[in-house]
């Protein structure tokens, strides 16, 4: 049977409103985009979502207590909390390099390091 799973494009400050026919896991088809990346990003929420991560964490010895970071890949949607425990958990002494390696495949083997977001 097939089903429509409706998604807003955030590629763009358009924000076009995608509808994606589907049935089971396959898709039939996508339909409301304005360009290629809407039907890319339909594609890739049905199929494999991800989110990127940005945050801070504790830093001891530098001239504010928080140090901000991200990921350097979107991790599945469904991983994010999941990463975020561990990025928490994780404590550093500075000094600290803008894009210093924090923690290396954050889960695992998607890939995604946490890197520091400025010197501090
Ligand atoms: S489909 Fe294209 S134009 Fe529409 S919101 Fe996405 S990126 Fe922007």
């Amino acid at each position: 049977m097939k089903k429509v799973t409706e998604y807003i494009c955030i590629q763009c400050p358009m924000g076009c409103p995608l509808q994606l026919t589907h049935e089971a896991k396959e898709i039939i088809e996508i339909e409301g985009y304005t360009c290629n990346r809407g039907a890319k990003y339909a594609r890739q929420e049905f199929t494999d979502p991800r989110r990127s991560l940005s945050t801070t964490i504790s830093i001891e010895g530098a001239l504010w207590g928080r140090l901000p970071v991200k990921v350097t890949q979107p991790l599945p949607k469904n991983r994010v909390i999941e990463a975020a425990k561990v990025i928490h958990s994780l404590k550093v002494k500075s000094p600290v390099k803008r894009g210093q390696v924090l923690i290396k495949n954050i889960l695992g083997d998607e890939g995604s390091d946490v890197v520091a977001c400025r010197s501090m």
